[in-house]
């Protein structure tokens, strides 16, 4: 009986410390462009990748109905698709985005899968690409619908890629590609309309070092918009690790550390998650903070939900 005592405390010890892994929420992923020759394997591959790192949710961009559709019949609750604007015609005739409508999603479609919940976020915005300001005339039905729906707008900011990197390594892209779109004071203009919208920049950081102004406009938006967060993709990622780290501190000095949630850009998790272990100055509450808590915040999940998302 002793012994049996003994066992069972052993057993219940043993499956007391057996802990879930850290659940992950990844802000910013892509399905393939509407341009690429890439195969899409549709949401499958995704999945199992997204699972094998403790992804729990991430909002993926896509480029087309069809392609919504296709996403769409995924029933994991691991995706929120977002739907990606504004999309130039490259030099090869072809938009990146929603071709059939010119680099923009119809409204009555985007309308429609906003009432359904097939699109739950506008992601990737991409003002730089397409040369023009979040603020132009065509943009602001746009602006009008997610603030009626309450999505959240994933906004690609600062002034990166440089030619040559990411889309910018296809010679067609991009036409009258403009870094100065992705300076956050632009979005000014759109937040005083619509003070409400949740907006987040993405790639905060990835301008280097040299990028005084852009930390000035980035810093002030935050401060007057507590609706606005942050992602640090490409900087958490294929940056130096010290531009990593020295984002993540004068943002944590500035006291934004809540608003900083991860975006991969379909880099692969496991390296994103090896730096920021290297980060000692990160304690272990503002690592969970990044990888979860944050952007639950900022997508405001519920209860019900997190749990479910804790023991995954
Ligand atoms: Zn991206």
């Amino acid at each position: 009986m002793r012994a049996i005592g003994g066992f069972l405390l052993l057993a219940l010890t043993a499956c007391q410390t057996v802990e879930s892994p850290q659940p992950i929420i990844d802000m910013h992923r892509h399905a393939p462009l509407a341009s690429s020759f890439e195969p899409d394997g549709g949401p499958g591959s995704m999945a199992t990748e997204l699972r094998e790192q403790s992804v729990v949710l991430s909002i993926v961009s896509v480029t087309s109905p069809a392609q919504a559709e296709r996403w769409s019949d995924d029933t994991s609750d691991l995706f929120v698709l977002g739907a990606m604007m504004p999309c130039p015609k490259n030099l090869a005739e072809r938009y990146d985005c929603f071709p059939e409508t010119d680099g923009l999603p119809d409204l009555v479609w985007l309308r429609d899968s906003l009432e359904s919940g097939r699109i739950g976020a506008f992601h990737e915005l991409m003002f730089n690409y397409d040369g023009t300001p979040p603020d132009s005339a065509k943009m602001a039905p746009y602006w009008a619908l997610a603030a009626e729906y309450g999505v959240p707008v994933g906004v690609h900011s600062w002034s990166g890629p440089p030619p040559g990197r990411s889309i910018r390594a296809n010679p067609n892209c991009c036409p009258d590609y403009d870094g100065e779109m992705g300076n956050p004071n632009q979005l000014r203009a759109v937040l005083h309309r619509h003070p409400d919208l949740k907006i987040w920049l993405q790639h905060i950081g990835s301008d280097g070092f040299e990028a005084a102004e852009l930390w000035d406009e980035t810093l002030s938006l935050l401060s007057d918009y507590p609706n606005v967060y942050l992602d640090l993709s490409i900087t958490n990622s294929l940056l130096p690790i010290e531009v990593y780290e020295n984002s993540l501190v004068r943002l944590i000095e500035a006291g934004f550390e809540d608003r900083v949630m991860l975006g991969s850009d379909n880099v692969p998790i496991a390296l994103i998650l090896e730096r920021l272990e290297e980060i000692e100055i990160i304690s272990d509450r503002q690592r969970a903070a990044i990888l979860y808590e944050n952007a639950a915040e900022f997508l405001d999940l519920d209860a019900d939900t997190r749990r479910k998302h804790r023991n995954q």
